[in-house]
């Protein structure tokens, strides 16, 4: 058995300064009955937590760590930066190299604005459409996460599903009635609601392969449907690439699917693990935001040249030949092996991934949207945790997040992960 009095010690001493003694929620490890590990250092595919003990990391930051921690490039592209400042609030090279790299991957971001979250991107698009349509109302979807923002946290995936929390009290009532929320992989779900409140839609917003349910990707024609569907009705697709961007493809869901949404929202891994959103698209709507036009969005840090620093590093060792097929190929012998342990422990569950992204739903039923998400079995998947953690996998810790698979994984660590799969199923049994 691990140890874990340091983290233990830690937790007792954090909850005195920190409600439910972290800075965002699912750390806490809630729903998985147990306390958190304090990590004290990350290693390539590997976590360090405070008592010692080594773990495989599969949560890699929610997304960020594509390339596994402390990847030497980044860390000397920081090193790099800081020694020349570390924050001028005035434009600086690195802002606009980033940008250029990440419109180089993604043509159909014209133009875009650096933020420090995710959050505040698509706070800041879900604006500008607003301004660009002359309409109030959004489409977003049940189990879909778009950071805290008010109006965005209605049948929210991510932290809401995984602590049971439909709507969050404090969200004034009136900005919650602009939110409407349609059935991920159901077009006539949205078509209802634009039949409902004509010419009063400003936007769709999706993930498009919707990674705060757990990993449910879309149907075929799901998206094309979406597209037709909002230029049809005068609204603006919103892609929100925070997880997928860079993630399961260099050009993220576009680049995938082949459908060109009017607005991306961007985070995590064009950060490299320091804090940082953007969001871009249409030159034309683009345009609108202030100074160039009037809709307002600033930000102290924005472009903050550590974070584009860490940011450029990252996106420059994802252009390396070859780095996305072995992700692939690693991401898909993990999938294949979890499903082979299922079948071999007589457990019915489903496996949904999509290149590095993957959950394990504790369901026998096809996991399409956020209610067949629901029916999984939240006591299985706690034991099935549990279970990993004391056998050295760090994985996610709610059945609503999609496990993260990093270039820094080997093909003997998704041995080592299946074994411990294979006895966490045991005691799932
Ligand atoms: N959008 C998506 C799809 C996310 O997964 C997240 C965070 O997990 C966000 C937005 C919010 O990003 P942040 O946590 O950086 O504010």
């Amino acid at each position: 058995m691990k140890s874990f009095d340091k983290s233990r010690q830690l937790f007792a001493e954090a909850r005195q300064i920190f409600p439910g003694g972290v800075n965002s929620p699912v750390r806490a490890f809630k729903a998985v009955g147990g306390e958190p590990l304090f990590i004290e250092r990350g290693e390539e595919a590997y976590l360090y937590d405070v008592d010692g003990n080594r773990y495989l990391d599969f949560v890699g930051s929610w997304g960020p760590m594509i390339l596994g921690h402390a990847h030497p490039a980044v860390v000397a592209s920081i090193v790099e930066a800081a020694k020349e400042g570390t924050s001028f609030g005035a434009p600086s090279r690195r802002e606009t190299e980033l940008g250029k790299a990440i419109r180089a991957a993604m043509p159909h971001l014209e133009m875009m604005r650096f933020v420090s979250s995710g959050t505040e991107a698509v706070m800041s698009a879900l604006r500008l459409a607003r301004a660009y349509t002359g309409r109030e109302k959004i489409i977003k979807f049940e189990g879909g996460y778009h950071g805290h923002s008010d109006g965005l946290l209605s049948k929210s995936g991510s932290g809401l599903a995984t602590l049971g929390i439909p709507e969050s009290p404090g969200v004034p009532a009136a900005f919650a009635a602009e939110t409407l929320t349609a059935a991920y992989n159901d077009l006539d779900s949205v078509e209802a609601l634009f039949d409902r409140y004509p010419g009063q839609v400003a936007a769709v917003i999706l993930e498009p392969v919707a990674a705060n349910m757990g990993v449910v990707t879309p149907e075929p024609g799901f998206l094309e449907g979406l597209r037709e569907l909002t230029r049809e009705r005068g609204a603006l697709l919103i892609f929100d690439e925070v997880i997928t961007g860079f993630r399961v493809k260099r050009g993220g869901a576009v680049e995938k699917f082949g459908i060109v949404p009017d607005l991306t929202t961007m985070g995590k891994i064009i950060g490299g693990g320091l804090p940082v959103g953007a969001y871009g698209g249409r030159k034309e709507i683009m345009q609108l935001i202030a100074p160039s036009g009037p809709v307002y969005q600033a930000g102290t840090l924005s472009g903050n040249p550590l974070a584009m620093a860490a940011g450029l590093a990252t996106l420059n060792e994802l252009e390396k030949p070859g780095i996305y097929a072995a992700l692939e190929d690693n991401a898909a012998a993990l999938a294949y092996g979890i499903s082979a342990a299922a079948r071999k422990s007589g457990l019915s569950l489903q496996v949904n991934r999509i290149g590095s992204l993957m959950t394990v739903f504790f369901t026998s039923q096809e996991v399409t949207d956020y209610a067949c998400a629901k029916t999984s079995d939240t006591e299985a998947f706690r034991i099935f945790h549990r279970t990993l953690l004391e056998n050295g996998i760090y994985w996610p810790p709610s059945q609503f997040e999609a496990a993260f698979v990093s270039t820094a994984l080997s093909h003997a660590d998704v041995e080592t992960t299946i074994t411990a799969i294979e006895k966490a199923f045991a005691a799932v049994k």
